[in-house]
């Protein structure tokens, strides 16, 4: 049944009359969401609790019938309560289907004079870069995986994409850093991709004021248990929020969808509820990376709901066929420096106790 659904889905053909610029284009590969077949499902950063109440009860019959009209494409309500909770004027916020959406929108619009990148970050920058013709560098991360802040200094308008902890690693750069690279390019949109940044870190948000440049991007889909919902959102100064609108209003002017826009606003209120979830699973992931470290993997520092772990036993792609075969689903990226490591999600406890225990019996 597997095997039919990857045929099905994953044997991608291309038919004579797709756009030239389009052929050569290899699309973003999501982590993969089994059906039916019931994982510990460790391998795409969601979180592992339920969105919180107030969330489980925003949605009801009235809600319901209402899918007859059109969301609001302004989306002011939530926009409004964005503001208030992170301190912000609704015309400094954006929001869309995902941050992926987001992230979009933002190649789109402001990769004209070309975009940098580390090497090793989420794989969606190239797809996107790609996507919109723009030339890109990717800079090669350290030797420990850190970025190296001289790399994004004097850019001279081109896009810079962070995130920031970065992706795969996990690793958080100190916000000193950030504005070092915000004030050396005046002319550059910075994007600050704060999608892990409730587990560790410090928001650039607090930046906002100072300098013009600055997007900073976050998501719904992490911390705020609400990956399936698809929402995302974005701070900046109010120009970079009309830009961003321009597109969205070109493409999709309703890309949230009215239930969508409900949990999100529930969900703001609900702020205590999150806390809780993120320092449980900061703990978790305390608790992991020492007994991983225990039985001889090499840990990456993080401070997002993942570690980037590998053993000089097994190459990442095995332990992670090995995980599969347990019934734990972790995930593997391709690349020379990856090759011993996987993504490992932060889970429950029970949930990383069956990975270790299963990770004990592989390594042996
Ligand atoms: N940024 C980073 C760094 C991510 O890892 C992800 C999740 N894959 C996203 C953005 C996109 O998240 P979403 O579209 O679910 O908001």
């Amino acid at each position: 049944m597997e095997k039919l659904f990857l045929k099905v889905f994953f044997d991608k053909t291309m038919s004579r009359f797709i756009n030239k610029k389009y052929e050569e284009l290899t699309a973003y590969t999501p982590g993969e969401q089994p059906l039916g077949v019931k994982y510990v499902k460790l391998n795409t950063n969601e979180s592992p609790y339920p969105p919180s109440p107030s969330v489980l009860v925003s949605i009801g019959y009235g809600e319901l019938s209402d899918l007859r009209l059109y969301s609001d494409p302004d989306c002011r309500s939530l926009r409004a309560a964005l503001g208030d909770f992170y301190g912000r004027s609704a015309n400094e916020v954006f929001v869309s289907n995902g941050s992926d959406d987001i992230l979009n929108f933002a190649f789109m619009a402001f990769s004209e004079k070309g975009v940098v990148f580390p090497d090793i970050t989420y794989g969606f920058y190239e797809v996107y870069a790609k996507l919109h013709g723009a030339k890109y560098e990717k800079k090669p991360l350290c030797d420990d995986f850190s970025i190296k802040t001289e790399d994004y200094l004097d850019q001279n308008g081109k896009l810079i994409v962070l995130a920031n902890p970065n992706a795969p690693t996990g690793i958080f750069k100190p916000l000193c850093e950030i504005e070092k690279i915000l004030a050396a390019n005046p002319d550059s949109v910075v994007l600050v991709d704060e999608a892990y940044i409730d587990f560790g870190g410090e928001s650039a948000l607090k930046l906002l004021d100072k300098y013009k440049n600055l997007l900073v991007v976050r998501t719904y889909s992490k911390s705020r248990s609400l990956a399936g919902a698809r929402l995302g959102f974005a701070f900046a100064d109010k120009e970079i929020i009309d830009d961003l609108s321009k597109i969205k209003f070109s493409t999709n002017p309703y890309s949230i969808n009215r239930l969508t826009l409900i949990a999100g606003e529930a969900a703001l209120k609900d702020g205590k509820y999150y806390e809780d979830n993120a320092k449980k699973i900061i703990e978790t992931r305390a608790f992991v990376t020492e007994k991983l470290r225990a039985m001889g993997f090499e840990v990456v520092e993080s401070a997002a709901n993942f570690v980037l772990a590998g053993h000089d036993k097994i190459s990442g792609s095995d332990f992670a066929e090995e995980m599969k075969k347990r019934g734990i689903l972790i995930r593997h990226f391709s690349g020379e420096r990856l090759e011993k490591y996987n993504r490992i999600t932060i889970g429950t406890r029970a949930e990383m106790e069956a990975f270790l225990f299963a990770a004990e019996k592989i390594i042996g």
